[in-house]
C-alpha cells in the first residue's frame, strides 16, 4: 500500500536519507530499525507529508504523494501518526481526545466509534479522566486509539514504547501490538531497540546512516545479515 523509491532528504549540505527504498504490505506490522540519528524519524515525517522529499518518490495505493515538486497535504494521505511524546490534548478528557479527529461524524456514529475504540484498547474505564492523570502506557493507548479513529490506511508509530520503563515495557508492548493486530491496520513502527523489532515485526527494515541495508522477515535478517553493520544492528537481539 505504501512504496518508497530512492527517497532522499538533505538538510543544508548534509544528506540524512540516501536513496531509501521499501514497500509496506497491507495488514502487516513493519519495524524500521536503526541507530540514533540514522534518519528514521525523517522518513516517517516524509511519509506523513510533514516534509518534502528531495529525490525519489513515495506512493500510496499507486498515487504519487511525494516527489520533487510534489507534496500531497498530510490530511489528504489517510495516515495516522503517533509520536514518542503522545501529545494528547491536555484540556480534553480521554473520550474527547479519542473523538477529536472525527467531529464531522454524526454524534451517534462518533460516540459508537469512540466507545468501540475505548473498549478495544482497554481504556473504557478512563473515558472521563484527564491525560495528566494517566500512566505512560495508558497515554500511549489513548494516542493510538485517537489516531485509529480516523481509520487511517497506515499507522506510523515513532518509538512508541520509549517512555515506558523496565519490566512493564514488554508487557505493555505485547498487549498493545496484539490489539493493533486485531484491528488489522497496516503499521510502521520505528525503533532503535533490536529486541523490540525482533519481537513485534512481521517485516523488518534495517537502516544505518540514511540508507536501507536490508528488508525481510526478522528471522531471515537475523540468520542472513547482508553485512557486518546489519549483523551488528541485530546483534543485541535475542
Ligand atoms: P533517533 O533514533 O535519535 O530518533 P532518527 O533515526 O529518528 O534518530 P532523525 O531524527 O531522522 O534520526 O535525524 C536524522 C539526522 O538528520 C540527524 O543527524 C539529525 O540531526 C538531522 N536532522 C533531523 N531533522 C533536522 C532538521 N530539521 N534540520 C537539520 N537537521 C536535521
Ligand atoms: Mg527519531
Amino acid at each position: 500500500i505504501l512504496m518508497l523509491r530512492d527517497v532522499s532528504r538533505r538538510y543544508a549540505a548534509r544528506e540524512v536519507v540516501k536513496k531509501a527504498g521499501f514497500a509496506l504490505h497491507p495488514g502487516r506490522i513493519t519495524c524500521l530499525l536503526g541507530p540514533s540519528g540514522c534518519g528514521k524519524s525523517t522518513i516517517l515525517r516524509m511519509i506523513a507529508g510533514l516534509e518534502p522529499v528531495d529525490g525519489g518518490s513515495i506512493t500510496i495505493h499507486h498515487d504519487v504523494v511525494s516527489a520533487p515538486g510534489v507534496l500531497v497535504a498530510p490530511e489528504q494521505r489517510g495516515i495516522g501518526l503517533v509520536f514518542q511524546d503522545n501529545a494528547l490534548f491536555p484540556h480534553l478528557n480521554v473520550r474527547d481526545n479519542v473523538g477529536f479527529g472525527i467531529q464531522s461524524l454524526k454524534p451517534d456514529a462518533r460516540n459508537a466509534l469512540v466507545q468501540e475504540l475505548l473498549a478495544r484498547f482497554h481504556i473504557g474505564h478512563l473515558a472521563a479522566e484527564w491525560p495528566h492523570t494517566l500512566s505512560g502506557g495508558e497515554q500511549q493507548r489513548v494516542a493510538i486509539a485517537r489516531a485509529l479513529a480516523r481509520k487511517p490506511v497506515l499507522l506510523l508509530l515513532d518509538e512508541p514504547f520509549s517512555n515506558l520503563d523496565g519490566h512493564l515495557r514488554a508487557t505493555i508492548r505485547q498487549a498493545l501490538m496484539a490489539d493493533l493486530r486485531d484491528v488489522g491496520t497496516t503499521v510502521l513502527v520505528v525503533t532503535h531497540d533490536p529486541e523490540e523489532a525482533m519481537t513485534i515485526a512481521d517485516d523488518l527494515i534495517l537502516m544505518a546512516d540514511g540508507r536501507v541495508l536490508q528488508t525481510g522477515a526478522p528471522s531471515e535478517c537475523y540468520d542472513n545479515p547482508v553485512s557486518l553493520t546489519a549483523a551488528q544492528l541485530l546483534g543485541e537481539a535475542i
